[in-house]
């Protein structure tokens, strides 16, 4: 292994990221480098894939402008689709200023218990 640090992956395209909060298809998403470790063991090293959500993103302030982008833009990145220059440079700034705050999305004790008790009350059968 190296000890090269590693760098965020970008993924566009027609593969289907579901969004890890609403399901909502979506076609940008970074991947960036975890690890952990565990006594006596080597470090492992991974990927966390975080979609960008044209929903459950819209909000952010950094996300927003390329989420509300693929919004109006729904063949983005879909076979067969083409997008002038002026298109394609809008979407290489927005990432641009999305990917450096791109993060995955943590997971809430909150949002866990409010899940189970859900689920205990029979809300997901
Ligand atoms: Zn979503």
């Amino acid at each position: 292994m190296t000890d090269e640090p590693l760098l965020a992956r970008l993924v566009v395209g027609s593969q289907n990221f579901p969004c890890n909060r609403c399901n909502l298809r979506c076609v940008v998403a970074v991947q960036l480098p975890h690890s952990w470790d565990v006594a006596g063991k080597p470090t492992t090293v991974g990927w966390r894939q975080a979609p960008l959500c044209p929903s459950c993103d819209l909000e952010d302030p950094h996300a927003g402008p390329l989420a509300m982008f693929l919004r109006w833009h729904e063949q983005f990145g879909q076979p067969g689709w083409h997008a002038d220059e002026d298109i394609l440079a809008e979407f290489a700034k927005l990432l641009g200023d999305w990917l450096p705050h791109a993060s995955i999305p943590q997971l809430s004790e909150e949002a866990y218990e409010a899940d189970l008790a859900a689920w205990r009350r029979g809300e997901f059968d």
